[in-house]
This record gives C-alpha cells, structure tokens and sequence, in this order.
C-alpha cells in the first residue's frame, strides 16, 4: 500500500498546487433552484434544471404514483428485464418530440453518447469532431478508435476546416459529431452549415441536444429545431437530466439506428435500465413543456434579462464569465457563495487554461429579483 500513499500523496498536493483539486459538497434540496447548505439557504445558479421541472408538482407525483404501484421497477439492463412499458412510452414520447421513428433510453446522457458513437465507429469509419465536444463524446470517439475508426478534430466550429477535413478524407463512411449548445461556453453549433456540409459529404450527423431538449425551438425539439434542420440530423442524442429535471440518456433516431445502438453500444447493453419513477418523472416534465409552454418562454425572459444587465447578447441559458486563472475564478466562486449564490467556478481540464470561469446557468424558477440580485453581485466581483 505505501506505494499506491505515496502516489496519492504526491497526486492530490500537485492538483492542489494549481488549484484544481475539487471538493464535494452535500446539498440539501429545497425546490428547483434552491439548496440549504451548511444551514444557509443558497440560490442555485448552478443547476442545469432549465425549466424547473424536478420540482413540478405534477413530476413530483408522477414519480411518487410510479413508486407507489410498482417500486423502483425491475432491475436489470434492458435486454434482460429492465426495459418496462414505460420505458417503451418514453421512448416514443420522445421520438415525437424530435420527429423521429424511434427513442432508445440509457441510464445518463454520458452512456448515450458513449454507446452512440462508439457503436457506430469502427473500421472505415472517419469521425469528425468539434474540439469542444463534451468528454463523453470524446470517450466514446476514443473508443471508436479502439475498434479501427479514425478520428479527426476539428476547430471549435470552424465549418471552413471542417469542410476541408471531409474533402481529403477518404474513408467510406463519415460521421460528424457535435454538441448543440456548448456546455461550458452556451454558443450554438451550426448545425444548418452542418447540415449542408452532411449532405454534401454523405455524413452521418450526430448532434447532442443535452443542453438543447425543451429549451431551443418552438416545441421544445431542440436547436436542430431551431434551425428548422431537424431531418438532418441522423441521431439526436439527449439527456433527461438537465431541461427535462430527472435522469437519464436518450437518442431518438430510425428503427434501424436504434436497433444496431441497442444490440452494439456496451454502455447500453451491459448496464441497468433507469428506476420506473424516473422514467415517469421523464414522461411527466414533457408533458409539462409541452403544456406550459410559458415556461419555456418565461426561461428565455430570465437570459434577456440577464443579457441586459451584462451588457452583452446571451445565446442560451449558459452564461460563461471568464476571469481567467484558477484563483480568481475560485474567489469570485467563493464571494458568490457569501452572497447566497451557488455558482461553480470552471477550471482546466473542464475548460483551456488560462479561461478558468464562473458558469451561470439560468432557469425559468428564477424570479426576476434574483437575476437583478445575482447581476449586482457579478458587476461588484468583476
Ligand atoms: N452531453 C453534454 C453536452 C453535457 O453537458 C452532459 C452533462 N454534463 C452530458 C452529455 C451527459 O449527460 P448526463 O449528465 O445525463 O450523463
């Protein structure tokens, strides 16, 4: 063991040296953007609850009814026992919200991206990937290497590069990943430049709406909705546990996507369908945006508002504030928190050094005077 000390040692003083060794702390919930953490009520502007669905009453007794009649459901993966008529009931749900023949669940948006991507790469395949792509479709192209696929990245939403990169390649077939909303930036990809570029290549368009589902487009679709280039994207990947307040993975694609993903893609396969309450909770907060559409436009009220006190236009209700070294970025963290504000500050390897951040990310259960609250403090700290 006194090696495996002496490594740990050594490991966690050189993060703490440069001020990125991460602390975990409880919270306890109170409702969809507030916390009570060391008997001080807190004011989360952290949360990626875009809607404040978690804490709908009807997604609150959705889940309640579920575990009620039924439990946590059958536990095993999918292809044993796990996958329920509800789970079968989400899935179309969410194929209709993308405009799709068909959904597949995973556990997290993270064993989505992993089984989509790595189950579709493989020898002939040449995948072409936007730099700032979450970690999970980074480990799911790694992966796809692993099984003969190459793999080419490209700069953060350079089409012109990107177009280059598909010209000179010559593998059989090719596939183009990219997140919808960046999650540590907000900014949009481009999917209708994507989406010609797909055509013309005759690529695979992968597009991960984590951030995307229930906030951009008229119906909640997502920013390929926004875009109006819903058809172009092959495989919108999603998550269940940011918009829609629950927990969860999901991609909604053809019938035949889905069944080469739900025989091939491992992280699907070898792991446990979500609990049956969730998966309610899921069918519940939907039916809600879909609904309430008010909600959606009162999130998009919340980020005009804050764009206004900061002077600048907000693409989507991830606001970064890049102050630059890791130190400042904690501090200004920390001042928050004094304040009553929970905001997380960014460090590398989340973003590029030297761009160490504050995130702020907005949702529809603000009230106005917390935006106005929140911004007083950013302009005293910045
Ligand atoms: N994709 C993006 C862009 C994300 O930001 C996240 C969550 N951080 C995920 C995928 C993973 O989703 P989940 O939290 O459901 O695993």
């Amino acid at each position: 063991m006194s090696v495996w000390n002496e490594w740990l040692d050594a490991s966690l003083d050189k993060l703490a040296e440069h001020e990125l060794l991460r602390t975990l702390d409880a919270v306890e919930p109170v409702d969809a953007v507030h916390v009570r953490a060391d008997g001080r009520r807190l004011t989360l502007f952290s949360s990626n609850d875009y809607l404040g669905l978690s804490a709908h009453p009807k997604v609150r007794q959705a889940a309640a009814d579920a575990a009620e009649q039924g439990g946590l459901g059958p536990r095993g993966s999918a292809l044993v026992c796990g996958y329920t008529t509800a789970h079968e009931a989400l899935e179309r749900e969410l194929a209709e919200l993308k405009g799709c023949e068909a959904g597949l669940l995973f556990p997290t948006g993270f064993a989505a991206n992993l089984a989509v991507v790595s189950s579709l790469g493989g020898s002939g395949v040449a995948i072409f990937s936007d730099s700032l792509n979450h970690a999970s479709i980074i480990d799911g192209c790694r992966l796809a290497r692993r099984r003969g696929a190459t793999l080419e990245v490209y700069p953060h939403g350079d089409m012109a590069a990107l177009e280059e990169m598909l010209a000179n390649s010559e593998a059989s077939r090719k596939l183009i990943v990219t997140d919808s909303v960046f999650s540590m930036d907000g900014d949009l990809a481009p999917l209708d430049r994507l989406a010609e570029l797909k055509a013309e290549h005759d690529a695979l368009l992968v597009v991960d709406e984590a951030h995307g589902t229930l906030v951009f487009g008229e119906h909640g679709g997502g920013v390929a909705e926004h875009f109006g280039v819903e058809d172009a994207v092959d495989v919108h990947v999603g998550t269940l546990s940011k918009a829609v307040g629950a927990l969860g993975g999901f991609a909604a694609t053809s019938q035949k996507f889905r069944q080469w993903i739900f025989n091939r893609g491992r992280a699907f396969v070898f792991s446990t369908a979500q609990a049956v309450p969730v998966v309610e909770a899921a069918r519940a907060a939907i039916r809600v945006a879909r609904d309430e559409p008010e909600i959606r436009r009162r999130l998009w009220e919340r980020i005009a508002q804050l764009g206004d006190r900061l002077g600048r236009e907000l693409t989507s209700p991830i606001v970064p504030i890049v102050l630059g070294d890791e130190a400042r970025a904690l501090a200004a963290s920390d001042h928050l928190l004094d304040e009553g504000f929970h905001v997380i500050a960014i460090r590398p390897p989340t973003v590029p050094p030297g761009t160490s951040r504050l995130r702020v990310a907005l949702s529809a259960a603000h009230a106005p005077e917390d935006i106005d609250r929140l911004a007083d403090t950013l302009e005293a700290i910045t």
